[in-house]
């Protein structure tokens, strides 16, 4: 969330609306659920994979991996601070857990810590009992009292990489008219953002413009001092 905030500060003031659902692109407009059909130069659809093939017909839609994720809170955190826990010799369900709290105090229940834990294709039937014995040794504690907060699980979390992976996949379908997101690159956040600025690059050229149409320092937070 802080990422895409960061970027969006960069924009002058408007250029960005969220919470807008569109429904069809075509290379001069997109047309809104919410505000009609908005024209344009050119149109960059940055969806998850489905969405952009619901949006660009004959796109091709991945097989995709699982990915659940279990929060549990205690007032007993273990002592690994801000470290990411990797189980190397994948001695249970649990593939990374870390005390989030740690990194970010707001996101945990209010004098209590937060322990996030991700789980890695289809969980067992036995979730919530797995993690926790899993979490018990990765931790080297009891975790028999911690509370289980919330479990998310998303069935189409990332696309799949089956070998032999195309790690750049056009992201220019014709002049006007691109796509980018983790399905164009490789499936990460890291994926998502290179694939972006291959298609912004794009667009630049297409257009004719010689360089980026935007300021690069984000707009200041707070007034200057005159
Ligand atoms: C639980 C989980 C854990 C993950 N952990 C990691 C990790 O540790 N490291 C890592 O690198 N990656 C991780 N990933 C993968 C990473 O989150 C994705 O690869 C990345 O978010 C993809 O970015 P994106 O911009 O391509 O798409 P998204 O982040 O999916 O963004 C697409 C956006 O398009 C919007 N949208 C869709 N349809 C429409 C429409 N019709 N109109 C308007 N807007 C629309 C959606 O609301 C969404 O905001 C994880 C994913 C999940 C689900």
């Amino acid at each position: 969330e802080a990422l895409p905030e960061l970027l969006a500060r960069t924009l002058p003031p408007g250029t960005v609306h969220t919470g807008v659902r569109v429904t069809s692109v075509s290379t001069t407009s997109v047309t809104t659920a919410e505000h009609g059909e908005i024209r344009c130069r050119a149109v960059l659809v940055a969806t998850d994979a489905r969405a952009a093939a619901e949006l660009l017909p004959g796109l091709r839609v991945p097989e995709f991996h699982p990915v659940t994720v279990v929060h549990h809170t205690t007032d007993e955190p273990p002592e690994t601070g801000a470290s990411l826990l990797l189980d190397a010799d994948l001695g249970g369900p649990v593939a990374h857990t870390a005390v989030v709290s740690r990194v970010d105090p707001s996101r945990a229940p209010a004098g209590r810590a937060l322990v996030s834990s991700t789980v890695l294709g289809r969980p067992p039937g036995d979730l919530d009992t797995a993690v926790r014995m899993h979490l018990a040794r990765l931790y080297g504690m009891p975790t028999a009292r911690w509370e289980t907060l919330a479990v998310h699980r998303t069935v189409e979390a990332v696309p799949a990489m089956r070998p032999p992976h195309d790690l750049r996949r056009p992201v220019r379908l014709i002049a006007g008219l691109y796509v980018c997101g983790d399905h164009r690159d490789t499936s990460t956040v890291q994926g998502a953002l290179h694939s972006g600025h291959r298609a912004s690059a794009a667009i630049l050229a297409d257009l004719g413009a010689g360089r980026s149409m935007h300021v690069a320092d984000p707009l200041p937070t707070v007034p200057r001092a005159a």
